[in-house]
């Protein structure tokens, strides 16, 4: 995992321009993950999308979730995260 330094929170979605201030938007990782070169932004989205609830992303309706939380698994899962 290669973690280092303190923990930080992640904002992985904006909607709208503004960040969702929602707790399944909301990533603990640690400032390399976070702030350093071990950033990957898709993984954090992933992370927040399968912590999120379908009624949950229903406040958010202009972006494609199920299509969106689908590809990213099937990107980043976890049979296929390394990092
Ligand atoms: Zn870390």
């Amino acid at each position: 995992m290669d973690c280092n330094g303190r923990i930080t929170i992640e904002h992985s979605f904006i909607y709208a321009g503004r960040q969702i201030s929602e707790m399944w938007n909301y990533v603990p990782l640690c400032w390399a993950h976070h702030l350093g070169d071990k950033f990957v932004k898709e993984v954090n989205q992933m992370i927040s999308l399968n912590r999120a609830t379908d009624e949950e992303l229903s406040k958010y309706p202009r972006k494609n979730w199920s299509q969106l939380k689908k590809y990213l698994n099937e990107k980043w899962g976890i049979k296929k995260v390394a990092r």
